[in-house]
């Protein structure tokens, strides 16, 4: 039966720079949530400090994520999806209450 562990997770295991068991522990620890939303099922793993930004493969900067929310956040820093999505209810907010939008 073949081990049910992300794609990212399960190439890193492949080249030996992740274990399945350190995956398996850190989907245990998430509860296999998305750690950004803490809603939606994790569909894969994060790379919190982006690789594009130096982030490294090893578990510490891995974290179980959502299709939705890994594909907002691509090669940004999660605190930078926060202020994103901040940004975004407040416009929400304001055309709530008809307030114009700065
Ligand atoms: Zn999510």
């Amino acid at each position: 039966m073949r081990q049910n562990v992300p794609n990212v997770a399960s190439l890193l295991i492949k080249q030996g720079t992740i274990t399945a068991r350190q995956v398996a522990d850190k989907i245990r620890f998430y509860s296999g949530i998305c750690y950004i939303c803490q809603i939606e099922p994790m569909w894969s793993f994060d790379h919190v400090k982006p690789i594009c930004k130096g982030g490294s493969n090893l578990i510490a900067n891995l974290k179980p994520v959502c299709h939705s929310c890994n594909s907002r956040k691509g090669g940004r820093y999660p605190f930078e999806l926060a202020k994103l999505r901040e940004r975004a209810q407040e416009i929400y907010q304001k055309r709530q209450n008809n307030v114009a939008v700065l």
